[in-house]
């Protein structure tokens, strides 16, 4: 790879500057010889009111802006590799698109800026690396680049890698701040579209449908010229989401909504049933686990283990152990309840406390409560075997068997 430092004012590059707000990219500058953000580059996502208006104040105070990297396309044609961020920021003041504070705390655009300061911004130096190489060299490099201390989550660097038709078209859907489903899809899928989360997503969840893992998908697919198949399995699980809980959860955002289509979508379900166990299991303090609350209903209610259900204090355990003990011990039975119903030596055995553990006598899962009054001690054996059983089982108390 072959690298040329030049130095371009502020005026040279921003000359011809285009901002596309549609997609929150800078687009061309340097009299349009300059793409700034070509395919394999991040969505600007300095445009926050601070890092950009950072970038600013660095010019009016004569700071440099550290070095920028273009890539030569051929001697009349250039990309920005890394700057990108900088030069948006930069171009984007010059064109009235943002106001910093002056040291009299007032907002000023920059053509509100007093015409000395315009020129000290305008004749502002920047450093550029000119870096020419093979494909495949520059963006092996770009990889390894670390753009102005926000580094390239992974989702940015297949991008990169593999930029392409397919790359651009599913950014447009899926990257793009100002598409109007993406409020709908923040619902259930976390991040935002600026770093490439959703695209991230609907990546995973195709992939993933296909055994796949999403850069292989991503290379197989990165010369077709659509993403059909990408945004319609996409929809079709956002759509089953919001056909199946008519509810809107905090928790329900950032879930492994692709394997929950995989495996429940081909069931059927009563949206409005659905919405009554939703509100049941929201109101039950006993259920720790909120974000397993989804997964329980389309599974029928079964795998309680989804909810993390809050157990037994030691204090409660302590005290039913005493209870049952002293009672087994005047009866002369065991005071495990089931094995004092049972036939063989352990019919009078009294355990120790730790051969024991509490067992919910009416289980959770039948609206039994986490409370003393449905607490017992079972022997470990016969509280593993309830709990294989799980919800099957004849409900047993020691209050029925022990207490006349
Ligand atoms: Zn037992």
């Amino acid at each position: 790879m072959k690298t040329l430092l030049k130095k371009y004012t502020v005026r040279e590059i921003v000359d011809g500057f285009v901002y596309n707000e549609f997609e929150g990219k800078g687009v061309f500058g340097l009299s349009g010889k300059l793409t700034i953000q070509p395919e394999y580059q991040r969505n600007y996502i300095y445009a926050d009111g601070k890092k950009d208006v950072a970038v600013i104040e660095s010019l009016l105070k004569g700071y440099p802006l550290g070095l920028i990297y273009f890539n030569d396309v051929d001697d009349e044609h250039f990309e920005v590799l890394d700057g990108q961020q900088r030069i948006t920021s930069v171009g984007r003041f010059t064109t009235g698109k943002f106001a910093v504070k002056d040291e009299n705390g007032r907002e000023q655009l920059f053509s509100s800026l007093p015409i000395d300061k315009q020129t000290e911004i305008m004749n502002s130096e920047l450093l550029i690396y000119h870096c020419k190489g093979e494909e495949s060299e520059i963006k092996e490099w770009f990889k390894t680049i670390n753009i102005a201390g926000v580094p390239l989550n992974e989702q940015e660097l297949l991008n990169a890698i593999y930029s392409g038709p397919f790359v651009t078209f599913a950014k447009a859907e899926f990257s793009n701040s100002r598409n109007s489903n993406i409020q709908k899809w923040s619902a259930y899928v976390s991040g935002s579209a600026n770093r490439q989360e959703f695209l991230a997503t609907a990546l995973a969840w195709i992939a993933a449908s296909k055994g796949l893992d999403a850069e292989n998908y991503m290379a197989a697919h990165r010369y077709y010229d659509n993403i059909d198949e990408l945004k319609v399995y996409f929809n079709s699980v956002i759509d089953w989401i919001s056909g199946v809980f008519r509810n809107v959860e905090r928790e329900m955002c950032g879930l492994e909504w692709g394997r929950l289509y995989e495996t429940y979508h081909s069931r059927a379900y009563d949206p409005a049933k659905v919405s009554e166990a939703l509100r049941r299991l929201y109101g039950d303090v006993y259920v720790k686990n909120r974000k397993g609350v989804f997964e329980y209903i389309l599974g029928g209610e079964k795998d309680t283990k989804l909810l993390d259900v809050r157990v037994f204090d030691d204090a409660t355990k302590k005290t039913v152990y005493i209870q049952q003990t002293d009672k087994a011990k005047a009866d002369g039975i065991s005071n495990c309840p089931l094995c004092a119903i049972g036939h063989d030596a352990n019919k009078s055995k009294i355990w120790e406390q730790k051969d024991m553990d509490a067992d919910h006598v009416a289980a959770w899962s039948r609206d039994g409560a986490t409370d003393i009054a449905n607490c017992q001690m079972l022997c470990k054996s016969h509280n593993r075997a309830k709990e294989l059983l799980n919800n099957n089982l004849t409900v047993y108390s020691w209050r029925d068997t022990i207490i006349p």
